[in-house]
This record gives C-alpha cells, structure tokens and sequence, in this order.
C-alpha cells in the first residue's frame, strides 16, 4: 500500500469529508496530499463551493414553499 494517496483516491475523501464521513486519520492522508498536490487543493476549494451553494440552494428552495407564497401562485398573483 502506497505512503500518499492517489489524485482519485483524494477526491474521492474530498468528498467524504464534506459530508462529514472521514476518520481522523483519513483526514491526515488528505491533508498530506493536498499539501504536495495544487490540483487537488483547488478541487478540494471549489467543492466547499459548489457543496456551499447547493445546500443554500436547497434553503432557498424550502424557505420558497410557503403556505403564503403558494396562494399567491394559487390566486393567480
Ligand atoms: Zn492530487
């Protein structure tokens, strides 16, 4: 077994850890190859991003479906 992880193994615990579903030492593994990998920091930067957006996306999308708002829509508003 390798020392560092793999472009594709640490996109892969990126992804993990947004959801909060990395171990202590797979966050040190990540760490260690976005430390030596610029690619990988850029993709672990913009999935905070994009992870950031989509959830206030989703926010945004239950705060719209009020009780009031769907009369509006009902009443032809
Ligand atoms: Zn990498």
């Amino acid at each position: 077994m390798s020392v560092h992880l793999t472009c594709k193994q640490a996109v892969d615990y990126i992804s993990k850890k947004e959801e909060g579903k990395l171990s202590s030492w797979q966050r040190v593994k990540l760490w260690q190859h976005l430390a030596i990998c610029s690619l990988c920091r850029t993709f672990s930067a913009q999935n905070k991003i994009i992870t950031h957006s989509f959830k206030h996306h989703l926010n945004f999308k239950q705060e719209s479906l009020t009780d009031v708002q769907k009369n509006e829509i009902n009443s032809g508003y």
